[in-house]
């Protein structure tokens, strides 16, 4: 499965940005048909991955995937008026918001819940102090913006152990305000991710396989999927349950018969003993 780097447009993408643009005096929502146009075609181009902190998006779902305005359209709840304007990033969450670019498209990424729920309405504009007509560009933006920047540019993401580290200083406020680097949230993006793919596999043997077929496309990491094994499975232990994950993942990359079969037989042993069907 390939990282999201940039959006990258085609000449047909210029329309459909134009008939969302032409909405700019509605109220928002994200029924009409050109805001449903947009999506689809943001996750594709995104890989269906999150813009922020690179996560597999499992599905076109409420709870999977989220249309993110990157300087937030509406202002903040607890908005106070000294700190609406200050450009320290502990007051960038007070904001009265950019509705004028609520229906910009440029301003529109697709977002996994979690890191849309930590962004908040963090105002990313670098200097807050003037009010602002035409829509910034990425210069004028203090982190990556997904419609200019190169995402590999500005962050390093591991995807062996999904760690992310900061390459530039807007890779560093992306990391940040996504919280990449708290291991909590860090370990609930895994868990969302391996549960979701739990939850669309059909029992055990397809659980584990899907699960496997992640860890070795580099989309998930195997303790976050031992973890939410364990928790579905109590009968497995933690050493068995990262063990089959392991055999079962190897098997999938290699040409190897033998490494294949002495995964289907693990397999089905550790099936047969939690007394579910093959
Ligand atoms: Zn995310």
């Amino acid at each position: 499965m390939q990282m999201f780097e940039r959006l990258i447009l085609e000449d047909a993408d210029k329309d459909l940005f134009k008939s969302v643009r032409a909405l700019k005096d509605s109220e928002w929502s994200t029924d009409f048909t050109e805001i449903v146009s947009l999506r689809r075609r943001l996750l594709i181009l995104q890989k269906w991955r999150c813009a922020y902190c690179q996560n597999p998006i499992q599905a076109d779902e409420n709870g999977h995937r989220e249309l993110d305005h990157i300087l937030p359209k509406g202002a903040s709840p607890w908005n106070s008026p000294a700190k609406r304007v200050s450009n320290q990033f502990d007051d960038r969450r007070h904001t009265n918001g950019y509705p004028n670019f609520r229906f910009e498209p440029r301003n529109l990424v697709i977002a996994c819940k979690v890191c849309n729920n930590n962004k908040g309405t963090f105002d990313a504009l670098k200097d807050r102090r003037r009010s602002i007509v035409r829509y910034p560009s990425a210069a004028r933006v203090l982190w990556v913006s997904p419609h200019e920047h190169s995402y590999s540019d500005h962050v390093r993401l591991n995807t062996s152990c999904w760690t992310y580290t900061e390459l530039t200083d807007e890779g560093k406020y992306l990391i940040e305000t996504c919280k990449l680097s708290d291991i909590n949230n860090l370990t609930e993006l895994c868990k969302l991710r391996a549960s979701a793919l739990m939850a669309r596999a059909d029992g055990f043997p397809h659980e584990v396989r899907t699960l496997a077929n992640s860890i070795s496309t580099k989309t998930q990491s195997i303790e976050a999927s031992v973890d939410v094994l364990i928790e579905k499975y109590p009968g497995l232990d933690r050493t068995e349950a990262n063990d089959l994950l392991k055999i079962t993942a190897n098997s999938m990359k290699s040409i190897d018969l033998a490494e294949l079969e002495k995964a289907n037989r693990v397999l089905r042993a550790a099936t047969l003993r939690l007394g579910g069907g093959t």
